[in-house]
């Protein structure tokens, strides 16, 4: 059964109080909607694709979907496509959310609404909705798990740990660093953390594209630069992809063997490799965000939109996208680790038992 959270059991629970099933095919004009997700390299987006793909197709429309493999302009030049086929809807997940700029303003004068998918488009006021998880509370949740593991609130330490953010272009990054700073910055003023590269600014800890390989090299860069016979204790992983090339780079230095025990390594997105290694007990946790949902709550404010009923949003602060208040969907996430993967990632369904193995 797929696992609904309160948000999106209720958002269809206003559908069928409007009479209106969410598989009715009647409540769609049977139009086509244009999907443009940002890479096929993380598992995470080729599930966004194909769940968003089965609740339109559920719902009666036909679907677009394209992946821009990391690249911006051809993301720019594949949007531009669909608006040119005349899809009814969009729903983007940006590479770089200042690059759309144009593309979303030709499909607005097209009279196509645009879903900002995940990753919220700025600079624009032809952005529709955003429908997203509560990304400071990502970053929270990857903190929380590095104050529990080394005893921070029990006074212990000092620690050394590491700071690793996602991609520049990806409006996200700053989210879930803050969101993770907010509750780390206390212990880095009382000294029981301090950062030996001496990297604390979101502009010096980045991943472009939020790429493992680009992580491993910082990592393996601030290794030898700056640990001589210190040992790292915890890095902050704001992604799945970033915490395996940081734990390549550390076991290279021999970490994970002897005396030089593996750091607590945060991550995002439950994605199998990682999941593998936190039953392994080498990644420390990461943070599960149920895509089906997305997906769902997605599809869901395409056909309120295309059928003129009222889209349902619940972000209580507006998010700003600098040209306008976008209205937002956002959901909750769920910090996973050796304790609780089972329960989270099997009952739900979302993976079965033997993926895990
Ligand atoms: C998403 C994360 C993902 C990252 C890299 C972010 O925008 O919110 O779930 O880990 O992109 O794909």
């Amino acid at each position: 059964a797929l696992a609904v959270t309160a948000g999106a059991a209720s958002l269809a629970l206003i559908m069928s109080g409007c009479g209106e099933s969410s598989e009715s095919s009647s409540s769609s004009g049977g139009g086509t909607i244009g999907i443009a997700m940002p890479t096929r390299a993380s598992e995470r987006w080729l599930t966004d694709g194909k769940s968003v793909v089965t609740d339109l197709k559920a719902k009666g429309y036909k679907t677009k979907l394209v992946y821009g493999d990391d690249d911006p302009d051809r993301q720019v030049s594949q949007i531009e496509n669909l608006v040119k086929q005349g899809v009814d809807a969009l729903i983007i997940a940006a590479i770089d959310n200042k690059s759309l700029n144009n593309v979303v303003k030709q499909a607005a004068d097209a009279n196509i609404p645009v879903i900002s998918y995940d990753r919220l488009i700025l600079g624009t006021k032809n952005v529709d909705y955003y429908v997203s998880f509560d990304n400071e509370q990502v970053g929270r949740l990857q903190a929380l798990h590095i104050i529990d593991e080394l005893g921070l609130e029990d006074g212990k330490g000092p620690f050394n740990i590491e700071l690793f953010a996602g991609s520049p272009d990806d409006n996200n990054t700053k989210y879930f660093f803050d969101g993770a700073m907010h509750l780390l910055q206390p212990f880095l003023d009382s000294k029981q953390l301090v950062v030996p590269s001496g990297q604390t600014e979101l502009d010096k800890i980045t991943t472009l594209r939020w790429d493992g390989p680009t992580a491993q090299k910082r990592m393996e860069g601030i290794l030898a630069r700056t640990y001589g016979t210190k040992k790292v204790d915890a890095v902050l992983s704001p992604y799945d992809g970033i915490s395996l090339g940081v734990l390549a780079a550390l076991k290279a230095d021999g970490y994970g063997s002897g005396s030089k025990p593996l750091p607590v390594i945060t991550g995002q997105d439950a994605e199998l490799a990682s999941v593998k290694s936190i039953i392994a007990g080498e990644q420390g946790q990461t943070v599960y965000k149920d895509l089906r949902e997305l997906a769902e709550v997605a599809a869901l404010m395409v056909d309120d939109i295309l059928t003129d009923k009222p889209v349902e949003v619940n972000n209580r602060r507006s998010y700003n996208n600098g040209a306008k208040p976008v209205p937002a969907y956002l959901l909750q996430p769920t910090s996973v680790d050796k304790t609780n993967y089972k329960e989270v990632l099997v009952l739900s369904g979302y993976y079965t038992a033997a993926d895990l193995k």
